[in-house]
């Protein structure tokens, strides 16, 4: 199997030496491989079972969880492992080799959680942070609404001050643990005027499920990464406290961009997992089948099909590396976070396409893991930006770039 190679303790020195590696380090090769074991041992046995029956797969989740999965990247000074960006996305590369639908279900208990650590204030953080460390609980980004996807200043659920509550009103849609969080990250319009700049127009609330007036949709039935729970949530006359609001009246926008310099890379790496397995798949089976008496990937057609595959995988692992250090290391990211979440996307599409492919009929078959793979995929292109919002951002950077140096 390709993977970061395990270069020996004076190989990482030397090359730490020169300014630039490729090497993980101790702690690192420690996380990937209690993610590797966990995916192997409890996520591949059960994938197939919760992508048929679309439930929540709750009994690996508590587990997850027991071994700090699920919260992960909440800082140490709260009882997490406060994993950076970089090492939180080796466990979600290997999780997603292990099945990207549950692999979801782990990453989208940070997907509330994003948003508190990057903006919430000390109590905020102490309450809704230190609620998930005390049990399996699990937490959504709620921002997309039937009428406003990617152009997020579309939002329409709003949010009007009444003394010291905000009431919400407004419905969301499409969010990844919509039907299953304990409480969510709402994106709500506190400025009516029409003509209010989008920087200005939008608050971030942390929003209880169990407060009156909430309403989880049902669980939608999606194409793939089924053991995820998709649902729209409908908010009636919500009285939500100033308390929860993040980071100030009006900076909603603002947060909900910089969770996609965090979150981006976790789906690019996510995308890098399952092609991995794509390619591990194809090329084991590749090596077992027959025709014209030799194995298939004695044929060039087929051993071409794999070694295109290793050639998108290789550079979107870099590239979620990349985008990951960067934000690790304070530089803006979201440029490079695009262009991994966009090429990733892309290379875990055309994997798992080629992988159906070298499994002939075989590869059409639900009995056969990589259909699961292509329906799996397909997602990687849309949520978190589609393939042609990712486009915008890296275009309109090249373009701002170029004008500046006239
Ligand atoms: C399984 C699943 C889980 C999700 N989880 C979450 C979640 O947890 N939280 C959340 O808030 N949202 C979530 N989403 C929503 C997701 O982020 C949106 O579906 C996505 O951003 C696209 O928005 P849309 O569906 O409204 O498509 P639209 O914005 O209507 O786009 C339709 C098509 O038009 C293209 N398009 C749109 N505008 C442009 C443009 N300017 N230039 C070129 N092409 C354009 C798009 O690329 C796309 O191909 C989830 C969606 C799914 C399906």
């Amino acid at each position: 199997m390709l993977r970061t190679p395990n270069f020996s303790r004076s190989i990482i020195r030397r090359l730490s030496s020169n300014g630039f590696n490729f090497a993980l380090n101790d702690t690192q090769r420690e996380y990937q491989e209690l993610a590797r074991k966990f995916a192997r041992e409890d996520v591949m046995p059960i994938a197939a079972q919760y992508d048929r029956s679309g439930e929540f797969p709750w009994p690996v989740f508590k587990k997850a969880w027991s071994l700090g999965l699920t919260t992960s990247v909440i800082p140490e000074s709260l009882g997490g492992l406060g994993l950076n960006t970089f090492d939180d996305c080796l466990i979600t590369e290997e999780l997603a080799y292990g099945c990207a639908g549950v692999q979801l279900t782990i990453f989208g208990a940070k997907l509330g959680q994003l948003p508190v650590i990057i903006s919430g204030n000390e109590s905020q953080q102490k309450k809704y942070l230190g609620r998930l460390l005390e049990e399996p609980l699990t937490t959504a980004y709620a921002v997309t609404e039937p009428g406003a996807g990617s152009d997020v200043s579309g939002v329409k659920t709003s949010a009007v001050k009444k003394g010291d509550e905000w009431i919400l009103n407004g419905q969301k849609q499409w969010i990844t643990n919509g039907g299953v969080a304990n409480w969510y990250y709402v994106l709500a319009r506190t400025d009516p005027d029409p003509k209010a700049p989008t920087g200005k127009a939008f608050t971030g609330f942390i929003v209880e499920r169990d407060w009156p007036g909430v309403t989880p949709g049902k669980k939608e039935i999606n194409m793939g990464q089924r053991a995820s729970n998709t649902a729209s949530i409908t908010f009636e006359d919500v009285r939500v406290p100033k308390e929860n609001v993040l980071m100030g009246e009006g900076a909603g926008f603002k947060v909900s961009m910089m969770f996609f310099d965090k979150s981006r890379p976790h789906v690019a790496a996510a995308a890098v997992g399952l092609a991995q397995r794509c390619l591990d798949e194809a090329s084991k089976y590749a090596t077992e089948r027959k025709t014209f008496g030799v194995p298939i990937a004695g044929h060039q057609a087929v051993a071409f099909m794999l070694a295109d595959m290793a050639i998108g995988i290789e550079p979107a692992r870099l590239a979620w590396m990349k985008s990951a250090w960067l934000a690790d290391n304070g530089i803006n990211n979201t440029y490079m976070a695009s262009i991994a979440k966009c090429l990733a996307g892309d290379v875990a599409n055309k994997c798992a396409s080629d992988a159906v492919q070298i499994f002939g009929g075989n590869g059409f078959n639900s009995e056969y893991p990589v259909e699961k793979l292509m329906r799996d995929a397909k997602i990687f292109q849309i949520y978190e930006g589609t393939a042609q919002i990712q486009r915008i951002v890296v275009s309109r950077h090249i373009i701002k770039e170029a004008m500046s140096n006239k």
